[in-house]
């Protein structure tokens, strides 16, 4: 059940058989090559979040796209949020999803560039009491059981293959295969002599990937497109299963705010 679609009037039974849980695909507007749309992360993410809520009952909330994308900032068309109204924009978004009755908010990375901030967002609810538990999924690069690829695991990456195919399956006609620069998506590897020695700086996806472009996307096709969408998909039903299953996430979060309130007792 798609958010937006529903009306008001029916929103209160929709939360009901939705077993209260929440899914937010977090995409991005950024550079995907020559060859596909800045809002690609976007279409994926709806595209596989509508495939799960054919197979289980979740509500999904409306495109998100405000998410971590500072390093895509010197091309055209980017939409880079500050660091800290990021921040607070995801978390007032999510306690709207609670004051709407959903105490099971589902974080599903819809942007490889997302990692740093779904590694640190959850933590940072363990500040302040919630009224929902709130969950991560990413089923970004896991193994993918039961799909073939046309093509080396080296030849995948940001708007390469993986990411064309679904883009073929899923709007075609946003695709410009005959754009592709051949070459193009290898990585530069600027800041070889710091990686090497262990180094990391902000600057490190800029270094390499300066065209926001990165393996072959001549080798994707709708077919295998469909794959990873439903692929996906099956990856998140079966996390968004476990998640309507548990109980203990809420137990030992409402036990450890009562805790953190006063540790000594
Ligand atoms: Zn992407």
């Amino acid at each position: 059940m798609r958010w937006e679609e529903l009306t008001s009037d029916r929103f209160p039974e929709a939360v009901q058989e939705s077993g209260r849980v929440c899914l937010i695909s977090l995409s991005v507007i950024e550079r995907h090559g020559h060859h596909l749309p800045l809002g690609t992360d976007m279409y994926e993410g709806r595209g596989i979040l509508d495939r799960v809520a054919a197979m289980e009952p979740v509500i999904v909330f409306p495109d998100y796209y405000f998410t971590q994308i500072p390093e895509a900032r010197h091309q055209p068309g980017t939409i880079a949020i500050d660091g800290e109204l990021m921040v607070k924009l995801l978390d007032n978004v999510c306690r709207e999803i609670a004051r709407n009755g959903m105490d099971k908010i589902v974080l599903v990375n819809a942007h490889g560039g997302n990692r740093g901030l779904l590694s640190l967002f959850p933590m940072l609810q363990l500040y302040h009491p919630q009224d929902y538990v709130l969950y991560v999924v990413d089923p970004i690069g896991k193994p993918m059981e039961g799909v073939t690829v046309p093509w080396e695991a080296t030849e995948n990456g940001h708007a390469g293959p993986g990411e064309t195919s679904m883009m073929l399956a899923l709007r075609p006609d946003l695709v410009h295969m005959e754009r592709i620069v051949a070459g193009e998506g290898r990585a530069l590897g600027r800041l070889k002599p710091l990686n090497e020695a262990g180094v990391v700086t902000g600057i490190w996806w800029y270094a390499d990937q300066p065209h926001h472009y990165q393996g072959d996307g001549s080798k994707g096709n709708a077919e295998t497109g469909e794959q990873i969408l439903n692929n996906r998909a099956e990856y998140i039903v079966r996390a968004v299963r476990a998640i309507k299953a548990d109980s203990e996430a809420r137990r030992l979060q409402d036990e450890f705010f009562a805790r953190s309130a006063a540790p000594s007792g």
